[in-house]
């Protein structure tokens, strides 16, 4: 099993225990739609174990976060916002608006998102 903590609401996700709107699943990783969407596409894509934050991520566990990454790619390809273009992000920890702490990938796209602030 990965490991999970009790108080985690991505965890609850993962263990089917909270609904969610699945995309992709495979052994270590889930895709899911964010359940307050800020753009027509909006996608978090998460490890299946609890890591808090970006800051947390081991060494060995890379591989991990680059699996993560092709999943988000795919997923936005699927999507079709490829060609209008799109955005990865990871918020790490509150001062960038991290709320949810167990690792995600939002992947945005589906309207004009201007430059970062
Ligand atoms: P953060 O602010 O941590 O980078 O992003 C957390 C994201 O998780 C937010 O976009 C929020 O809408 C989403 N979120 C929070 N709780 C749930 C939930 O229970 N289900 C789903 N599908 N998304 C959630
Ligand atoms: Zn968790």
């Amino acid at each position: 099993m990965p490991d999970r903590d009790p108080e985690c609401v991505f965890c609850g996700i993962v263990a089917g225990e909270i609904p969610s709107t699945k995309l992709y699943e495979d052994e270590e990783i889930l895709a899911f739609e964010d359940i307050h969407p800020v753009a027509p596409v909006h996608l978090l894509v998460i490890p299946k174990r609890h890591i808090p934050t970006a800051d947390d991520v081991r060494d060995e566990e890379g591989d991990l976060l680059g699996r993560m990454f092709l999943t988000a790619r795919s997923l936005a390809r699927s999507a079709g916002i490829v060609e209008d273009g799109y955005r990865i992000v990871m918020n790490v920890n509150r001062g960038a608006g991290q709320l949810v702490f167990h690792i995600h990938f939002h992947v945005l796209g589906g309207r004009p998102l201007g430059k970062m602030g």
